[in-house]
C-alpha cells in the first residue's frame, strides 16, 4: 500500500473501525463522526467520497481524536456536544455526559407540570443543565431555577441556555438547597450523583467529575441530602423526583419514608430498571 492509500477515507475508516472494535459499542458510528469532525464536512461526505485522500494535517488531526477515543475519552468530550431530549448540547469535562435514560425523569416531571402551568422548577445538581434546559423549552412559562456546586459546570449549563435562548432558567451556584433557602418550589427535580464510592463503574468513567458520579460509601449521600433538604423549600404536596441506580431503587425509598416523605413511587426507564423515585411532601 502506497502512503497514499494510508490516507484515503475508506481504508482510515476501515481501519479506525477495528481499532476501535473494544473501546466502544459504536466502533463505525464513532470513526465516521471523528473524521467528520476532522475534515468538517457532514457524514454524507465519507460516502460520497470513499477515495479522497486526507492531507496530513488533517489525517494527524483525525489521529489524535482517535487516540483519545481509544483510550476511552467519552465521545461527548472529544466532539465537544451531546444530544439530550433532541437538543444539541455543549458538554465539557466539567459536566457528566447526559445519559439517555434520564429522560425519563423529564419525561415524569412534564406529566406533573400542566402545560400552561407558571410553576416554579428547582432542579439540583444542573451540570451541563441538561434537565433544565429540557423542561425550560417544554414548559416556557414556568421559571427554572438550576443549582449547581460547580462554577465550572454552571458555566456549560448557561452557555446551553443562551444558546438555545431560554431566557426562563436562573442559575444558583452553592450545595443543594443552600442557595434557595427561604423559596418555595412547586416540584423539585436531582439526577444527584449515586455510584458508590469504590465501585468498579468509576473506573470506566474517569474522564467525568467524581463529584457528580461518587456519593460516598453506599451511593446514596445525595440521596440522604436531598430527602433532609428538599422538604423546606418545596410546596405542600409538592413532587421531589429523584434518578438513582437500578438497585437502589428500595434504599431510596426507605431514605425518602424515614425523611417524613410520602406517595413514594419507583418508575423504571426504557430498559425496565428502576430508575426515578418520585415523592410527595406530605403535610402543611
Ligand atoms: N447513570 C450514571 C452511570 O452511568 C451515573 C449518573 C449519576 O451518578 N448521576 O453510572
Amino acid at each position: 500500500m502506497s502512503q497514499e492509500d494510508d490516507r484515503r477515507i475508506d481504508l482510515i475508516l476501515g481501519d479506525a473501525v477495528t481499532r476501535l472494535a473494544d473501546a466502544s459499542d459504536s466502533p463505525r458510528l464513532d470513526a465516521e463522526l471523528l473524521l467528520c469532525h476532522s475534515i468538517d464536512l457532514p457524514r454524507s461526505y465519507l460516502f460520497a467520497h470513499p477515495e479522497d485522500v486526507l492531507d496530513n494535517t488533517t489525517f494527524e488531526r483525525f489521529d489524535a481524536l482517535l487516540r483519545r477515543r481509544l483510550d476511552g475519552e467519552p465521545m461527548a468530550y472529544i466532539m465537544g456536544s451531546k444530544e439530550f431530549w433532541s437538543h444539541e448540547l455543549l458538554v465539557s469535562p466539567a459536566t457528566l455526559v447526559p445519559r439517555p435514560e434520564t429522560e425519563l425523569l423529564v419525561d415524569l416531571a412534564l406529566r406533573e407540570i400542566p402545560r400552561k402551568a407558571q410553576w416554579k422548577i428547582l432542579e439540583l445538581g444542573t451540570g451541563s443543565g441538561a434537565i433544565a434546559v429540557a423542561l425550560a423549552a417544554e414548559r416556557l412559562m414556568c421559571e427554572i431555577t438550576a443549582v449547581d456546586i460547580s462554577d465550572a459546570a454552571l458555566g456549560v449549563a448557561r452557555q446551553n441556555a443562551r444558546q438555545l435562548e431560554l431566557s426562563n432558567i436562573t442559575f444558583a451556584h452553592g450545595s443543594w438547597c443552600e442557595p434557595v433557602r427561604g423559596r418555595q418550589f412547586d416540584i423539585i427535580v436531582s439526577n444527584p450523583p449515586y455510584v458508590r464510592a469504590g465501585d468498579d463503574a468509576l473506573t470506566k468513567l474517569r474522564y467525568e467529575p467524581l463529584e457528580a458520579l461518587a456519593a460516598g460509601a453506599d451511593g446514596l449521600d445525595a440521596v440522604r441530602a436531598l430527602a433532609a433538604e428538599c422538604g423546606q423549600v418545596l410546596k405542600s404536596d409538592g413532587v421531589l423526583l429523584i434518578e438513582h441506580g437500578a438497585d437502589q431503587c428500595e434504599d431510596v425509598a426507605a431514605i425518602l419514608a424515614a425523611a417524613g416523605w410520602t406517595d413514594i413511587l419507583n418508575h423504571a426507564d426504557f430498559a425496565g430498571h428502576p430508575r426515578v423515585t418520585a415523592a410527595r411532601r406530605g403535610g402543611t
